[in-house]
């Protein structure tokens, strides 16, 4: 492959002080009102439970920002628990609602999860097998889509529940909820969805979709780190709790309500709502002019979602030849990208996700991903593209042809 050959209006000029930042699957910037909604509630102290003036500024704070969680979702307040995030989200559900059935005499045992779930779906999941319940794994296919027909297949009447993502966190790719719903609720199945990457970026109605269990990360939506929340239905078994102590959230998540971050969490739905069309369509663009650009200068790299329905902004490409992990290496001082690989004692394993799509070894090492959010700018697609195709042009040479 040649040097790539590059428009020079496009080089990078002026110099930045810190990469490109892509990597907005794994976190989000903070959105400067977040920021200062944080920042205003913790300018006064108060425990939401205090029994005075400050504890019941502390009440409101949370209560509104309840409320704007529940307006982003199509959900009631009181159907609202804030946890310390989608992990913690995922874990009450699958382990609560688990031990919920048990205590309650429901004998379903068979809990059905895409294969290409996040680790804080599958590892309580793997938990459940040795308390006598039956997990079963649905693939999806090489775009990133769960198989249908086999979700069909694998849910009868003695699945518990069905937990399916909304947008997959290294291909963006959507999961099709509404569908799911449909067949689940055919046998009495509890549907949840870890919605942790597509909450604040495109609508979502747990009424409208029918959904039992939502997970949703502040951290994913320009909000805050260390804060989530769990939409868990009115209609719907209610999981046990998973810690217990004072009565806070109605014991079902006991501790004091971070109350700042809990309004950055509330300012970040709003900020959303009010915004989420036009996010998407800059995503969209950006991805866009990113794309032609890399093409443009490195025409063998495939989208692996190919025609599927992704995120907006989001893109996951296999670059043959390469190793990702080198990749996202060797260009971390001029931008910033991620794979999904996992390094396990010092042993870097591909990606699950990859995997069960049905991806080698070697192909599934080739692949990362990136997503303009709502902070990149056009300017940053196009440089971006610029320092990616150089990069793998190097990688791609064989080796003793150095650079001068
Ligand atoms: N689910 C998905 C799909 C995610 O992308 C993540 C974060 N990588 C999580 C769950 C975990 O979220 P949190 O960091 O809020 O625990």
């Amino acid at each position: 492959m040649g040097e790539v050959m590059m428009d020079k209006s496009l080089r990078p000029t002026a110099p930045r002080n810190e990469p490109i930042y892509l990597d907005n699957f794994s976190t989000t910037p903070i959105a400067p009102e977040v920021a200062k909604a944080i920042v205003d509630a913790w300018s006064l102290p108060g425990n939401a439970s205090s029994p005075h003036t400050m504890g019941a500024r502390a009440e409101a704070i949370v209560a509104e920002a309840r409320r704007d969680v529940a307006d982003l979702i199509g959900a009631a307040p009181n159907e609202i628990v804030f946890t310390s995030g989608a992990t913690e989200a995922n874990n009450l559900i699958l382990l609560g609602v688990a031990q919920a059935a048990v205590e309650a005499g429901i004998n379903k045992r068979k809990i059905v999860l895409s294969s290409i779930e996040h680790k804080s779906v599958l590892a309580p999941a793997a938990t459940l097998e040795g308390r006598g319940f039956e997990v079963i794994l649905v693939p999806a296919n090489d775009t990133g889509v769960i198989d249908m027909r086999a979700l069909a297949a694998a849910v009868d009447d003695q699945t518990l529940l069905v937990s399916v993502m909304g947008a997959n966190n290294e291909t963006g790719a959507l999961q099709p909820i509404k569908e799911i719903v449909a067949i689940a609720s055919k046998v009495g199945a509890y549907v949840h969805s870890d919605c942790a990457q597509l909450v604040g970026k495109l609508p979502i109605d747990v009424l409208d979709c029918g959904i039992d269990y939502l997970s949703l990360s502040g951290h994913k939506m320009y909000g805050p780190m260390g804060i989530g929340a769990v939409f868990i239905s009115a209609s719907a078994l209610m999981p046990k709790a998973l810690a217990f102590g004072g009565g806070q959230q109605t014991g079902i998540r006991p501790g004091t309500e971070p109350v700042p971050i809990i309004a950055g969490l509330g300012m970040a739905a709003r900020l959303a709502a009010s915004r989420m069309d036009l996010d998407a369509a800059h995503g969209t663009l950006l991805r866009n002019t990113f794309l032609g650009e890399l093409t443009r200068l490195n025409s063998d790299v495939e989208i692996i979602t190919q025609n599927s329905e992704t995120l907006p902004g989001t893109v996951c490409l296999k670059v043959d030849g390469i190793i990702a992990d080198d990749l996202v290496e060797i260009i971390q001082r001029d931008v910033s990208i991620s794979t999904g690989s996992a390094c396990n004692s010092g042993q870097v394993f591909p990606s699950h996700v990859l995997m069960s799509m049905g991806f080698s070894q070697v192909i599934a090492k080739s692949i990362f991903r990136l997503y303009f959010s709502r902070y990149n700018s056009k300017q940053d697609a196009i440089e971006s593209a610029f320092i990616l195709a150089r990069a793998i042009d190097h990688l791609r040479r064989p080796t003793g042809q150095a650079r001068q």
